[in-house]
């Protein structure tokens, strides 16, 4: 059996204050969360710092986001050496909000991914299909494409979690089913067998972004090929806990 240890991400998206981070903290800090579980949450970027300052050492910290170079003329921008600064230690590319809402492209998330993943950061790139998407029978079509911008560009795979986040289960309560996404997640693994390699088919864990609950994230993390989760609105909630010690 590959050793893929089951991965929990918290995408606090662009919510909270120093006040609720404290809450959030105080619930975690409690726990209990399994010493098998690699737990990370990402922040806004100007709380990265202060979540860092306050969490307990075994959750880490990711960026929601960052640009494709060290440093320089780029306004508003941040590069993976701050967030590593800052001691934050992952980040998150090609989230489907910055997809969709912002316009940012394949290529583009990857050259950051790359740029990330050379910088010492883990990067959790995600991918994922909109609804219409998915009713044309376009799936796998979209996340292919996703997938191969990104294979283009990455070199070593050991620091990539992929998130699989269909954009119709995205803070819409609508959940893929543990079925429907075990399909998806068995395709990229056998995709990056084809693609890439066996052994970073068999090593890169895929996690399920969309609508996870402390209800549905157990059958969920039955699934062979769901090696963790990308969690939105319910890792701002105690509930978060339950996801992260799914696994049972
Ligand atoms: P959600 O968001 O859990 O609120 O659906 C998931 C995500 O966007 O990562």
């Amino acid at each position: 059996m590959p050793d893929r240890k089951f991965f929990v991400g918290g995408n606090w998206k662009m919510n909270g204050d120093k006040k609720s981070i404290d809450e959030i903290v105080a619930f975690l800090s409690k726990g209990p969360i399994s010493a098998n579980v690699e737990v990370v949450v990402a922040p806004p970027y100007c709380y990265l710092q202060y979540s860092r300052e306050k969490l307990p050492s075994n959750i880490q910290v990711a960026a929601q986001n960052c640009y494709k170079e060290k440093e320089g003329a780029f306004t508003g921008e941040i590069s993976p050496y701050m967030i590593k600064d800052v001691g934050g230690t992952w980040v998150i590319t090609g989230h489907s909000e910055r997809r969709h809402v912002i316009g940012e492209t394949d290529e583009f998330i990857a050259q950051k991914t790359k740029f990330a993943l050379e910088a010492g950061l883990g990067v959790i790139p995600c991918v994922g299909e909109k609804l219409e998407e998915r009713e044309a029978n376009q799936t796998l079509d979209v996340i292919n494409r996703q997938m191969k911008a990104l294979a283009d560009k990455i070199t070593d795979w050991s620091r990539v979690v992929i998130a699989y986040e269909p954009v119709w289960a995205i803070g819409t309560g609508k959940t893929a089913s543990p079925e429907q996404a075990q399909e998806v997640h068995e395709k990229i693994r056998e995709w990056l067998r084809k693609t890439v390699s066996a052994d970073v088919a068999d090593r890169t864990r895929i996690i399920y972004g969309g609508s996870v609950k402390g209800s549905n994230a157990a059958e969920l993390a039955k699934k062979p090929d769901i090696d963790g989760f990308l969690v939105g609105g319910a890792s701002l909630k105690p509930e978060f806990l339950e996801i992260v010690n799914a696994q049972g």
